[in-house]
């Protein structure tokens, strides 16, 4: 079968986002189920990471986590090969972006990640994640599928810029994801299932940002450079469902945003379909948007 060369980069511009007013009560119901469920982002995984260390320590301290450690757990667990060559986890903010990665795995069930890995490894594909110190070129990741299947996530200090965040990784993964679907599908049917879900809307690459209107785009898009190709289409609703699941979850519960909802399905209909139906909780804003509209009306 042919190579596919894919690269794809999330870039700085991220739309200005503000914070979703109504629906309280699915507001607050959804939070604390998310707590109930120990979820995604608003897991403390800390006392999870301390499986690999000695035995004797209290199950709740905050165990510094090697590098070296945390990498073998990443390859033994998902068959992921952690690289950090310019040090950026050893250092100061080591320990947080390691809590970040953590997290970001989390969103996904390592079953659907085995499966990624499990896809990419039969077309002798290693998949590797590269930290990597900024300078950047505006980029904070990258996934790109040449040889190896690799997520590069650029590290800043300023955290405007830092792409070592489980919003960045999850859209990274989302791409990474997205080449396994189209491997079955192919590009031209992916580009024309997403195109169905944006009515008068056509992705233009370079307006994307002046374009934007979210009272008018964020009812088919998640995130402007959404905007920008279908790919990025697929990747920004991952990022979104990661980076604010409870404004993702009013936009879907929101009639007037039906294609986004239809979209979102979509998408998480294909990442069942070609890569594992495993229940993971990036979806949560969905699955709760659904038990939502299921609700009989008052
Ligand atoms: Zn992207």
């Amino acid at each position: 079968m042919t190579r596919k060369i894919l690269l794809f980069i999330l870039c700085l511009m991220m739309a200005a986002t503000l914070a979703g007013c109504g629906e309280d009560v699915w507001e607050d119901n959804y939070q604390q189920n998310n707590e109930d469920r120990d979820i995604g982002v608003y897991a403390d995984t800390a006392g999870e990471q301390d499986d690999e260390g000695d035995s004797g320590k209290a199950a709740d301290s905050r165990e510094i986590l090697s590098v070296e450690n945390f990498a073998a757990r990443l390859e033994a667990e998902y068959s992921i090969l952690l690289e950090d060559e310019d040090g950026v986890l050893s250092g100061a903010a080591g320990q947080m972006l390691m809590g970040e990665i953590d997290k970001g795995f989390k969103l996904f069930s390592s079953g659907f990640i085995r499966k990624m890995t499990d896809f990419y490894s039969e077309y002798d594909s290693q998949f590797i994640l590269r930290i990597k110190q900024a300078p950047y070129n505006g980029d904070q990741g990258i996934a790109e599928w040449e040889d190896d299947i690799t997520i590069i996530l650029y590290y800043d200090s300023d955290p405007e810029l830092n792409g070592v965040t489980v919003p960045v990784m999850v859209h990274e993964f989302g791409h990474a994801a997205h080449f396994i679907v189209e491997e079955y599908i192919g590009e031209a049917q992916s580009e024309s299932d997403m195109k169905a879900f944006n009515g008068d809307f056509s992705y233009d690459k370079d307006h994307y940002d002046e374009l934007w209107d979210e009272e008018i785009h964020g009812a088919v898009f998640a995130y402007d450079y959404g905007m920008s190709d279908y790919y990025e289409d697929i990747a920004t609703v991952f990022e979104m469902l990661a980076e604010e699941p409870e404004k993702m979850h009013s936009r879907l519960i929101d009639t007037r945003n039906e294609p986004l909802f239809l979209k979102t399905s979509y998408i998480r209909g294909i990442m069942y379909q070609y890569i594992s139906n495993e229940c993971y909780a990036i979806f949560e804003p969905l699955y709760h948007a659904e038990e939502y509209w299921r609700q009989p009306a008052a």
